[in-house]
């Protein structure tokens, strides 16, 4: 373990390997974390491993992956280790009506965001430990970087510890899931929330808008759409970009690109920053920080997802909006080999 400050960062060497013998651990959810989280426990060696899900199609699949899978109440009810892991918004009915008067004290409940404990949509029982551990990748990716061993990033926690042994159990879980072949760093879970949040809707949202209104302008202007698509993201050009961010730093990334580039994306940054784009981030912050941001997407989900439903028709292309980037992205995809 290393510190700066109050900080810490864990790695494999700060687990017990054996933290989790003797521990029934439950996973509940099978979708896209839950699926590949429960193969890496059972790689790992988690003997007592039982998968609780509705009876529906993701439990049949865990059936057919020699899963045991039983009822959500009934899998709580067992478990001396639960790891949570359905969607954000449907974890407050489920945790209410069939985890938490389940659960048997002195059990552990893990989330792998903070989101529910941050904004204060859960309530915890006294008895059990509460423990974050929060991977920074989906399933696919969580799932390959266990098998090669390469790890994925985590934010960790522990938010109640009622056994005495949640620190311990809580770096077992990552070990056995393969966080720590990475390195884990903590964070609590309001924070964790938090920064989730306000990076998909700063940086995320800012991307969006860029590339969108790039291609509507580059198009006006009459650049082929397979051109600007190529050029935003296709080509590849993009996630160096990225990559290098990650591995020479953010502002030393700046020396790989030429001096026009370079002198481009300093001059046209400083006229953003002066822009009233700071202003919507700070905006943006105080709604997540406040919890209005999740009371604001538990409205959406009682009104039956309608801004969600939109944004799902323009990821399926589903809307004449859209229509031409598909048209434009197959024609590349057609003629170029794109890898
Ligand atoms: P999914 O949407 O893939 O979860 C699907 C699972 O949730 C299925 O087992 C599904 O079962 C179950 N589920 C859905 N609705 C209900 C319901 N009403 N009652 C009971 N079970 C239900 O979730 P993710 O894997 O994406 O996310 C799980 C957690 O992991 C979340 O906390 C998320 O924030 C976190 N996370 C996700 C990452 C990601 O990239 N996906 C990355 C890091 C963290 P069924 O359909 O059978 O009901």
């Amino acid at each position: 373990m290393t510190s700066s400050t109050a900080l810490r960062f864990f790695s494999a060497q700060d687990a017990d390997p054996h933290a989790l013998d003797g521990e029934r651990v439950v996973v509940i959810g099978f979708g896209n974390l839950g699926r590949a989280i429960a193969h890496n426990l059972r790689d790992a060696g988690v003997a007592q491993l039982v998968i609780g899900n509705i009876a529906d199609e993701y439990a049949q699949q865990a059936r057919a992956e020699q899963f045991e899978v039983l009822p959500i109440a009934e899998a709580a009810a067992g478990a001396d280790v639960a790891f949570i892991l359905i969607p954000d918004e449907v974890i407050p009915e489920v945790f209410e009506a069939d985890i938490a008067p389940n659960l048997k004290a002195g059990s552990a409940i893990l989330f792998a965001s903070g989101y529910n404990l941050a904004y204060e949509l859960i309530h915890p029982p006294k008895g059990v430990d509460v423990l974050l551990l929060a991977p920074r990748m989906g399933g696919e990716l969580a799932r390959e970087r266990f098998l090669n061993k390469q790890g994925y990033v985590a934010y960790v926690s522990v938010e109640q510890d009622a056994s005495g042994k949640a620190l311990k159990r809580l770096l077992g879980m990552a070990y056995a899931v393969g966080v720590l072949y990475a390195g884990a760093l903590e964070l609590d879970a309001k924070r964790e929330a938090d920064l989730d949040l306000l990076v998909e809707q700063t940086v995320g949202a800012a991307l969006g808008v860029a590339i969108m209104s790039t291609y509507d302008l580059g198009v006006e202007a009459g650049i082929p759409p397979e051109a600007m698509v190529l050029e935003m993201y296709m080509d590849g050009e993009m996630e160096t970009v990225f990559r290098t961010f990650r591995e020479r730093g953010f502002y030393r990334a700046s020396y790989t690109h030429g001096p026009t580039a370079m002198y481009g994306g300093y001059v046209r940054t400083m006229q953003l920053m002066q822009s009233d784009l700071a202003a919507k981030f700070r905006e943006t912050l105080e709604e997540i920080q406040s919890g209005g941001f999740a009371q604001q997407f538990q409205a959406e989900r009682s009104a039956g997802y309608p801004a969600l439903t939109m944004a799902e028709q323009m990821a399926s292309g589903d809307n004449p909006f859209v229509q031409p980037v598909f048209e434009a992205e197959a024609r590349v995809r057609s003629a170029l080999k794109i890898s």
